[in-house]
């Protein structure tokens, strides 16, 4: 082994060198060392050569931050969690961009006096979902559950009260995080009914007494259980006495006939629900954010706990959102309604100009879904341009970036989650990974 350590540029020389304060100037000090120190750290490790410093550390200053590199979205899953589920519309992007600087978030520009946070999310919602006495926001789904069970069931000087929820509704939502374990900790204690596969009515009704706090439905948003299988409806659960909180998961206000199977907060309310709690940045097309929508009572006893200030969302948020309700649809039921015809006539198109330039590319019918908690086993026919499975890599760390999905060796580009728009750029993007490729 030659001696390494004599082979380390010295963190001062390469600090200095013309092509890292090229790169770098404009970075915080601290910034650029700890990308030096961490290409200096890889040096003794042998995993660098020395030669490569300058070059590794201008590659880490000069690349976007993490979650700032754009996407274009060719997996055939609609809210894809790892690509940041719903892509915003146009007029939330630029409600967003408007509302980085100084905002009217809490005053109104014409007295001059402090006004509601989120007025008109609020009444954008209430108009939305009419059944919804008043609604409240907060930073994600999760967060609308803790904030609804600590109301209702974390307890009072007698101890904690109980949160009554089926077994078969007890879902983990990803990343190892189960609903019912964020359940107990606000400190309401859980009181489990049924069995995974079936949950009758007298099952809850002989759960419930006088520490019930309220009764969770959950709708088991990412898997379906089939075979011999019960639960129980809302408005069934409502007709027990206790308040019933419906956490639909996905952002549905109202029903839609493509997701026939998917819950929506207008039905449950209608059902007797007394809250429904669900996510912003799902089906309904907006930023992370929790939604709650219930009776007005409850809203305001939500709104003026001392948790609600703690999972208050920012300004940009309550932007984009406010935005994206005054939208008739999002991308992502655009995505869900494309005809799966005109997905068929883009593949093939695109596959002609790629073989024509020496791609090896043929379209092909595919599945897409819709994903991130929504609509589980539902297929949605569609079609892919489907090119050698090696290009993946290039592909992603392409510009623009393009994820696919790997299938045999190949890679499908699935046109459902690709606007028609992007078609040309995604075209380029194929020819250009091919070019790297070789
Ligand atoms: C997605 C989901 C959640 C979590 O919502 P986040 O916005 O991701 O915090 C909770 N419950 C259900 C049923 C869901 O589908």
């Amino acid at each position: 082994m030659p001696d390494t350590r004599r082979a380390v540029p010295r963190t001062d020389d390469v600090l200095a060198h013309p092509d890292v304060l090229a790169a770098g100037g404009d970075l915080a000090r601290a910034q650029l060392k700890g990308a030096v120190r961490r290409a200096l750290q890889e040096v003794r490790e042998g995993s660098l050569a020395p030669g490569a410093v300058v070059a590794r550390v201008v590659a880490e200053v000069s690349r976007p931050v993490a979650g700032s590199v754009p996407v274009v979205n060719a997996t055939g899953v609609l809210l894809h969690t790892n690509l940041g589920r719903a892509a915003l519309t146009d007029g939330a992007v630029r409600a967003v961009v408007a509302a980085a600087g100084s905002t009217d978030v809490e005053m109104d520009l014409g007295t001059g006096r402090r006004a509601r946070r989120g007025r008109d999310v609020l009444t954008a919602l209430r108009d939305a979902v009419p059944d919804a006495p008043d609604v409240h926001v907060v930073n994600n789904g999760a967060a609308a559950l803790v904030l609804a069970a600590t109301v209702l069931a974390a307890g009072d000087a007698d101890g904690p009260r109980e949160v009554v929820v089926s077994r078969g509704e007890m879902v983990e939502i990803g990343d190892g995080f189960r609903l019912h374990d964020l359940v107990a900790s606000t400190g309401a204690r859980l009181r489990e009914v049924g069995t995974t596969n079936r949950t009758v009515l007298d099952d809850y009704r002989a759960a419930l007494g006088p520490r019930t706090g309220m009764v969770l439905k959950v709708h088991p948003s990412n898997f379906v259980v089939r075979g011999f299988t019960g639960s129980v409806e809302v408005r069934e659960l409502a007709g027990l006495g206790a308040p019933v909180v419906a956490d639909i998961g996905s952002g549905l206000l109202a029903p839609h006939p493509s997701l026939p199977d998917e819950p929506d907060a207008a039905s449950a309310l209608r059902a007797g629900a007394c809250l429904v709690t669900c996510s912003g940045d799902k089906i309904l097309g907006g930023p992370q954010a929790g939604l709650l929508l219930g009776e007005a009572d409850l809203v305001e006893r939500l709104r003026r706990h001392p948790l609600a200030r703690a999972l208050r969302v920012d300004k940009l948020t309550l932007a984009a959102l406010a935005a994206t309700l005054r939208e008739p649809r999002p991308p992502v039921l655009v995505a869900l309604d494309r005809p799966v015809q005109e997905l068929t006539a883009r593949a093939e198109a695109l596959a002609r100009d790629l073989a024509h330039a020496g791609v090896d590319a043929v379209a092909t019918p595919s599945r897409a879904a819709v994903g991130g908690g929504c609509a589980p086993g539902l297929v949605l026919a569609s079609a892919a341009v489907s090119v050698p499975g090696d290009l993946a890599r290039p592909l992603r760390t392409g510009d623009p970036a393009v994820v696919g999905h790997v299938d045999g060796g190949r890679l499908l580009l699935d046109l459902r989650t690709v606007p028609a728009s992007e078609d040309g750029r995604l075209l380029e993007a194929v020819l250009a990974a091919g070019r790297a490729r070789r």
